[in-house]
């Protein structure tokens, strides 16, 4: 045993009541928000890959990587010493029903990892076998979704976005058998294992269980922890003080989804669930990144007809859930729906301005209403819309049309590339006639047009997930070759920078990815 490991805490069971059942089986866990459960041991774990960035800051030694015994503690088949693995109890609205309970169905807490600064993160297993959580399901998780949430969890904490963290991919060395277009075709499938870092993985759900079960006191004992631990700026227990807590989840909630649509992320099942209470993305499924810019697009294929969660509708879906957040907080608001109303406006806002300002930041302004910036964005995601041109690629070639020393006459060749296919006279003169009013507009900027490039390069990433560069570090994984996940690993660490040499991997979506699973369409199936 290294000498170095990590100390753990044991706070959300240690203080917060739990199953008094340790049976496995799935059923109904009432008067608890957690169940004592181990992983189950898999057949041979091996260590796929792991966050260099993260493990420092958990302080975790490199050469711990290196150690066998790691990889077993990593994929469940051993503890370290301190560790007390539990499963966390919710329920849910799944696309806009009530579900009831649902809970840590797949994913097993390790423990409460002291970091060197003395702050305190949850290690977590997703696909660590069955909890009493489990429904249906077999508590496991395949390679392709476990990839994907590994890598976007990190891609996504580099590009400043809030999110839960990877530490770790690893293999299971078992079979997973899933039925990945839900059209009677079950295949084996290679398993995974994820592990998840935050500072707690608690979702809006946690709280709508017990409020939907009428325990107004686990609710109560649930929402004084969440204050003492992760909001203790607030007052102490008072219906205020919980007005005031749910209009601090509102606003967080608010500005993350603000940063999502600016990078150009799509969650794909925003259901309470998957909010996390901390203002966090959290649950990588079928999420998906923008390729063209279609404010109607999801990547969820469950969610193909209604398209509850396409990317346009992720900030009215956000204003939903703390709705649903904020009714079943009411017990603790003394019944008062002020508060929520207030919450709600609070998020509108908050949402406007942290939307208004990133936008504007993406084409190197400083939001101002007087000099008509909000038509001037509106009209450009009109534009951006009205033909496939790529999100990501535009807004990184637009910087190199803030420094033209004369107004532009042309759309220039680089935003050209991002168009998908050829586009109508009638588009190219719009955008050309947008373009003039933005590039004046930038010209009131205080900053030199260099710098105003600059910025704009700080805020429009070169390099995020598309889904085939997601899909190809797939492929090559399932075949063996962990080359390509290696690559998009640390390419995606640093997102704002040009890394000339991975230019390839910046590349709007291929035509072969075009209709291909994983690189247009996901199911749930993981
Ligand atoms: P999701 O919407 O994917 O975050 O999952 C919804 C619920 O289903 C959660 O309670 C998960 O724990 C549970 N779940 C998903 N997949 C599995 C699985 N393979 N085995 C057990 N539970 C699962
Ligand atoms: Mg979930």
């Amino acid at each position: 045993m290294p000498a170095n490991l990590p100390r753990f805490a044991r706070r959300f069971a240690g203080e917060l009541p739990g199953d008094a059942s340790t049976e496995l089986r799935s059923r109904q866990v009432h008067g608890a928000l957690w169940s004592e459960v181990s992983p189950t041991p898999v057949r041979a774990p091996r260590l796929l890959a792991f966050s260099r960035p993260l493990a420092r800051e958990l302080g975790l030694d490199e050469a711990l990587f290196a150690d066998r015994a790691t990889a077993e503690v990593l994929a469940g088949n051993r503890l370290w010493p301190g560790m007390a693995p539990f499963a966390a109890n919710y329920g849910g609205h799944q696309f806009g029903h009530w579900a009831g309970q649902l809970g840590d169905g797949r994913a097993i807490v390790l423990g409460e990892l002291e970091r060197p600064d003395g702050a305190l993160v949850e290690l977590q297993l997703k696909g660590a076998g069955p909890t009493p959580y489990s429904r249906a399901g077999d508590g496991r998780a395949v390679l392709r979704s476990s990839l994907r949430e590994f890598l976007c969890s990190e891609a996504m904490h580099h590009l400043g976005v809030p999110t839960t963290r990877a530490l770790s991919l690893c293999a299971t060395g078992d079979v997973v058998v899933r039925d990945m277009f839900y059209d009677g075709n079950p295949k084996p499938e290679p398993g995974a294992i994820v592990c998840r870092v935050a500072p707690t993985f608690l979702r809006f759900g946690n709280f709508e269980l017990p409020s939907a079960r009428g325990d107004v006191a686990l609710l109560r004992t649930l929402a004084e922890f969440t204050r003492r631990h992760f909001f203790a700026e607030l007052p102490p227990p008072s219906a205020p003080t919980w007005a005031a807590w749910l209009h601090e989840v509102a606003v967080r909630t608010a500005r993350l989804i603000a940063h999502w649509q600016a990078v150009g992320f799509v969650h794909g099942v925003m259901n309470t669930d998957n909010l996390s209470i901390l203002g966090l993305t959290i649950d990588y499924g079928p999420y998906g990144w923008l390729d063209g810019f279609d404010p109607g697009w999801t990547p969820n294929t469950t969610d193909a007809q209604h398209r509850r969660y396409a990317y346009g509708n992720q900030p009215g879906i956000g204003l939903w859930n703390v709705e649903r957040l904020g009714a079943a907080l009411l017990p603790l608001l003394d019944g008062d729906e002020e508060p929520v109303h207030a919450a709600l406006e609070a998020y509108r806002g908050a949402y406007a301005e942290a939307a208004t300002g990133r936008f504007a930041a993406k084409i190197g302004l400083t939001f101002e209403a007087a000099r008509g910036d909000g038509a001037l964005l509106q009209q450009l995601l009109d534009w951006l819309a009205a033909q496939e041109t790529d999100m990501t690629l535009f807004f990184r070639a637009l910087a190199s049309v803030a420094e033209l020393p004369a107004t532009p006459t042309t759309l220039p060749d680089a935003v050209q590339a991002a168009f998908y296919r050829a586009v109508p006279e009638a588009h190219t003169a719009a955008g050309v006639d947008w373009l003039r009013r933005w590039w004046a507009r930038t010209r009131q900027e205080p900053r030199a047009p260099a710098e105003v490039a600059a910025a704009m390069q700080r805020v429009n990433p070169k390099y995020v997930l598309r889904n085939w560069l997601a899909q190809t570090a797939i492929d090559a994984a399932e075949a063996g070759d962990l080359a390509p996940l290696h690559r998009l690993l640390a390419i995606l660490e640093r997102p704002f920078d040009e890394q000339p040499e991975h230019a390839e991997l910046a590349q709007k979506r291929p035509d072969w990815a075009r209709d291909k699973p994983g690189c247009s369409a996901l199911s749930c199936s993981s």
